[in-house]
């Protein structure tokens, strides 16, 4: 029973340097969060030896009778928060989560319609080496040209065409609120399945500052670690009548023994997401991605081509459209990794560049949010972002600013390591 930094001093380094790391930059892909220290107990916690296939009153081993109740509490609050009829919390991941959602309302063949890949959609929504494009018969909608947004006279003419199985509506990389009214008319249209796949924005769905999908869509997917700080991990909700389909999807149909640790920082990131807290720093992550945004807008980047996608957002990520800029998405990335902040390149609808390059940046604010950013705090962000990518960025200066920003906003105090 030696600590990790006696048995495993080389992996505790590690731990250690990607610790110092987060504290001393600040983080803006768009998909990830710290989660709060709670959660990282509980994921440390003795639950990882348990085994307990099945689920709670119905498991396939002995000793259940704890988890059980662990994982009752994380299916309650998921249903409360959401108000959802029924909810799985047994997904490792998002893509776990999405693959038995297909698995139990489509037959290989059939046709699954989803936004695509290249304009913000997520690889599970049938890109061509995913399990989703490989298994099924894909018709992708995509983004107006002119507008980079929705346009649902599209959506609604792709599925009178290709009459999917299910339409999946949910994004990786798109910067609006969409109407899942509209999604669920032509869903009904065409005799097709919902499916939501709210995995970026459900946090600010918990705080109420986003249309819910769950009233509208036969089932809903989400990640826990993105805007929701939870741990690494997914969840399904969906309505009463496919709780048994969905059930046996992901296990035994996907999945053997649940991760019970998991299930239990869920329990406790669903806990937190209803807590006043939690809304107000979603308040925050919306304030600061619009900040971003207009900012961005007025800078003298805008000068040089550099321009945001569907001009402003939302929700928590902003969409850099460098289409008409000599920076590339690749060298955008890099500059400012240089001065302390990270972000991801993004490929942007019709992007001339190719996939490793891109013309876009996709960049998000919950960490930062999380972290105790305010509006302010965010327009200084935006301000360092836009002197970066200018012709010659004065790095030296723009990565003392970013320190001044880490120093003030400390991540995780008290932890020595973790
Ligand atoms: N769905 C959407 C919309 C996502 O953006 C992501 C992750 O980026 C996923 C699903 C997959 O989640 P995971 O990485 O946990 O498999």
């Amino acid at each position: 029973n030696l600590p990790l930094s006696e048995l495993d001093p080389e992996v505790a380094e590690a731990i250690q340097n990607e610790l110092g790391r987060q504290r001393n930059t600040l983080e803006m892909i768009a998909s990830e969060n710290f989660a709060p220290r709670a959660v990282l107990e509980a994921q440390g916690s003795v639950l990882t030896n348990k085994y307990a296939e099945g689920y709670p009153g119905r498991r396939y081993y002995g000793g259940c009778e704890y988890v059980d109740v662990v994982e009752d509490l994380a299916r309650d609050r998921a249903k409360a928060l959401f108000g959802a009829e029924h909810a799985n919390v047994q997904p490792h991941s998002g893509a776990q989560a999405n693959t038995a959602v297909m698995m139990a309302l489509m037959q290989p063949g059939d046709t699954l319609m989803g936004l695509s890949l290249a304009h913000g959609g997520h690889l599970t929504h049938g890109m061509k080496l995913n399990v989703s494009g490989k298994l099924y018969n894909i018709a992708a909608y995509e983004l107006d040209p002119e507008t980079g947004r929705l346009d649902m006279d599209k959506v609604r003419e792709v599925a009178l065409e290709a009459k999917p199985k299910v339409i999946v509506a949910g994004w990786s990389a798109y910067p609006r609120e969409q109407d899942f009214a509209a999604f669920r008319r032509i869903a009904d249209e065409v005799g097709a399945y919902l499916w939501v796949d709210m995995a970026h924005f459900a946090g600010l769905v918990a705080a109420g500052i986003h249309a819910n999908p769950v009233p509208h869509a036969h089932v809903v997917t989400s990640t826990v670690h993105k805007t929701l700080a939870g741990p690494r991990s997914g969840v399904i909700l969906c309505i009463e009548d496919l709780k048994k389909k969905i059930d046996s999807a992901v296990f035994p149909g996907q999945q053997g023994g649940p991760l019970m640790h998991a299930i239990a920082g869920k329990a406790v990131a669903f806990k937190i997401a209803a807590s006043e807290e939690f809304k107000d720093r979603q308040r925050r992550t919306v304030e600061g991605a619009r900040a971003l945004a207009d900012r961005l807008a007025q800078s003298d980047v805008a000068e040089a081509g550099i321009k945001v996608l569907s001009g402003g957002t939302d929700v928590h990520l902003v969409l850099v459209d460098l289409r008409d800029s000599e920076l590339d998405g690749r060298q955008a990335e890099d500059v400012l990794h240089e001065v302390g902040i990270t972000v991801n390149r993004n490929a942007v609808p019709n992007d001339p560049r190719p996939p490793m390059v891109t013309s876009g940046l996709r960049i998000g604010t919950p960490a930062l949010a999380t972290r105790g950013f305010g509006k302010e705090q965010f327009e200084e962000v935006a301000d360092i972002i836009a002197g970066a990518l200018t012709p010659s960025p004065d790095v030296e200066a723009l990565r003392a600013r970013v320190d001044r920003l880490a120093q003030d906003f400390p991540l995780y105090e008290g932890l020595e390591s973790w």
